[in-house]
């Protein structure tokens, strides 16, 4: 059926039906890495738009972490003005085709939408992506860039957060240099999340356009190990830290040393990550029963890539039920069409091996909710007498992450820590360290693109207010 044209009106939203965008089939789909959505055409995208009711107190701008002005966006789209809309969007977000991908619009934007009281949400992130790619292809995304002023600005880790950050300093005229300890620039949004949820190339082609507008990329220079924050403070006049929190949380339970226990990360970006700099021995799924230890987006993650991997069977084993899962729903919905098994109220209590050392399944328990916990999220309990055994020749385990902890006696810790170990910073995301600014998942604990983004935005302003006081009172004192 062809899609409704215009004019549209505030009920557009009653004759024209939620729409998402193609995507490819559960089979194709495991065939490869590749991107498994695609775009709507030029008509769909207007008659989406068009569904938004104009509030005039726009919930799902309050619910976006960078307040993405996201009716207006929507208003131009159905007009057609695609380049414009993009614009629009591009002036609250550094990365929104990346973001648009990646971002569980069910629980910010698209969770928010009026129109869930009466309809279907908005689909805001595939309307996003569309008009953001439609920039890329007509030539329309660069940015005004402030003349140079002059002064130095270094910025640790490429992370989404890292290149918010020199994004927003670049455009305001300084010179910045990004650090980053991996060979490949990106941080997880390479080395982690997998290429079917974003395609590398979109990623290295925000990085081509920082560096065509003159940011440094000094790539394998881990900073407070092959280089001291010392030196780099030294030469630059503000620092932003966006290292991330990437030391995996072990899996406490007898038998985790076996041979075929796994931590995510490791096996996401041998999977992931075609470069021949890759460290460690090929962790092999084909033919395998997988198990998958947690339920958050890195355990999804992990599940849809052993099926690409050709694992024989493949499993999720989680302690909460599916309504207290973290991991994004649209992404709990791909991994069953493409042949995952979720078992809830699930825990391991051992990892059971053979006379080789090798795994050969895991022991479990059943688990009841109990009574909620500080956070709010109800409490799992073991079942007594619920033990059971799932058959496993490869156990992940994605019980989310910690930051790794700087070298002592390094200035980085200096740096003063909250409880969980990230970097406390203030209001303007300055850590305890005078013109050493800090943000993304090294502060905030494991979280999304969208926040690390956020982050990265802020401390660029309090990076810009912070210098141009100093210079001010050195004029004035
Ligand atoms: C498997 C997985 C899937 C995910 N899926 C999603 C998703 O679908 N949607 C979403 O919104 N979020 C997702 N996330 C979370 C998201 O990727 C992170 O919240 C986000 O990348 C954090 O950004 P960041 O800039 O703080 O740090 P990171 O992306 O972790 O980048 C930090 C960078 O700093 C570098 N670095 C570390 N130490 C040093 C040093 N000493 N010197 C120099 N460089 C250093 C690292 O090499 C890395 O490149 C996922 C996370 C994982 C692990």
């Amino acid at each position: 059926m062809p899609p409704p044209t215009p004019p549209f009106d505030k009920f557009t939203w009653a004759r024209v039906d939620r729409a998402t965008p193609p995507k490819r089939a559960a089979g194709d789909r495991l065939q490869d890495f590749s991107e498994i959505y695609s775009d709507f055409d030029e008509a769909t995208v207007q008659a989406q738009a068009a569904r938004c009711i104009q509030c005039p107190e726009p919930l799902c701008r309050q619910s976006c972490p960078l307040s993405n002005r996201i009716p207006e966006w929507l208003e131009l789209a159905a007009q057609g003005r695609f380049m414009e809309a993009a614009e629009v969007s591009r002036s609250t977000s550094n990365m929104p085709e990346l973001c648009s991908r990646v971002c569980p619009q069910e629980k910010l934007c698209e969770g928010s939408c009026i129109l869930n009281s009466r309809s279907d949400p908005v689909s805001i992130g595939a309307v996003e992506r569309f008009i953001n790619e439609y920039a890329f292809l007509h030539g329309g995304f660069d940015v005004e860039v402030e003349p140079s002023n002059g002064r130095r600005v270094a910025v640790i880790g490429s992370g989404p957060g890292g290149l918010a950050c020199a994004d927003e300093l670049n455009r305001l005229g300084y010179a910045v240099t990004v650090f980053e300890a991996q060979m490949i620039p990106g941080g997880l949004l390479v080395n982690g999340i997998p290429a079917f949820k974003l395609d590398k190339s979109l990623v290295q082609r925000r990085i081509d356009l920082l560096v065509r507008r003159g940011v440094e990329f000094k790539l394998g220079v881990r900073v407070g190990w092959d280089l001291s924050l010392d030196d780099v403070r030294r030469n630059h006049e503000a620092v932003f830290v966006g290292v991330g929190a990437q030391r995996p949380k072990p899996l406490d339970v007898p038998g985790a040393g076996l041979r075929g226990v796994h931590e995510a990360l490791s096996f996401l970006v041998q999977k992931n990550v075609k470069s021949p700099l890759i460290e460690g021995d090929p962790i092999e799924v084909e033919g395998r029963r997988v198990v998958v230890l947690g339920g958050g987006d890195t355990a999804m993650d992990c599940l849809r890539t052993a099926l690409r991997g050709g694992a024989e069977d493949v499993v999720c084993l989680y302690r909460r039920d599916l309504a207290n899962m973290p991991g994004s729903r649209k992404e709990y919905a791909n991994a069953l069409e493409e042949g995952a098994r979720f078992q809830f109220l699930t825990n391991p209590t051992e990892v059971v091996g053979d006379a080789n050392g090798r795994v050969v399944g895991v022991r479990c328990v059943r688990m009841e909710l109990g009574e909620p916990d500080g956070t709010g999220r109800r409490k799992p309990r073991p079942v007594v007498g619920s033990e059971c055994l799932e058959p496993a020749d490869l156990v992940l385990v994605a019980y989310g992450f910690d930051p790794v902890p700087f070298p002592e006696g390094s200035e980085f810790a200096r740096i003063a820590l909250d409880a969980w170990g990230g970097l406390k910073t203030d209001r303007n995301q300055m850590t305890s360290l005078a013109g050493v600014f800090a943000g993304g998942d090294s502060v905030r604990g494991p979280s999304l693109v969208v926040h690390a983004v956020r982050d990265g935005r802020l401390a660029a302003a309090g990076i810009h207010r912070y210098l141009t006081e100093t210079k001010a009172a050195a004029v004035l004192g």
